[in-house]
């Protein structure tokens, strides 16, 4: 796994350091279950019992919500109501390889400047 250290920034790849957390979870004995939507989050009270997927209940004395985008779908499974996240669309636009006389750098405000 390769990274970068600057003093005002970080960068390291997301893919390699994922697949690094994964396999040692896995070494440590965690099951981990692919394809798996959770459709429902089972509570008692204000206790989570744990989830429902995949036709399977799954028991948990404790769930970690870390769906991303879906986290406020998840929330309200178990009740939790008030907020909803409103993805965004976005476009990456790379200029490698084009000749457009335009020179882009990170400058030290961390916002990346182009040149004519
Ligand atoms: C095109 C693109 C480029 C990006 N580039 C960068 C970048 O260069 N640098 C950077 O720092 N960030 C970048 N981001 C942002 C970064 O990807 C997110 O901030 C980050 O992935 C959020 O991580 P997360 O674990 O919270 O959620 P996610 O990575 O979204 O993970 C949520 C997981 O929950 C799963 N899930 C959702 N609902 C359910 C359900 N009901 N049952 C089971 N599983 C479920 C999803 O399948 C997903 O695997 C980029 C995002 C996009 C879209």
């Amino acid at each position: 796994m390769a990274a970068l250290w600057a003093p005002t920034a970080g960068q390291i790849s997301p893919w390699d350091a994922v697949f690094a957390l994964i396999e040692n979870s896995i070494t440590n004995g965690v099951k981990l279950h692919l394809a798996t939507e959770v459709k429902g989050v089972r509570i008692r009270g204000k206790r989570v019992l744990g989830l429902e997927a995949n036709g399977s209940f799954f028991e948990a004395d404790w769930v970690i919500n870390a769906a991303g985008s879906y986290a406020d779908k998840i929330a309200r499974m178990a009740g939790v109501d008030g907020y909803n996240i409103k993805p965004r669309k976005g476009e990456y636009l790379y200029l490698i390889g084009m000749n457009l006389k335009l020179i882009g750098y990170f400058s030290q405000r961390q916002h990346l400047s182009l040149k004519a």
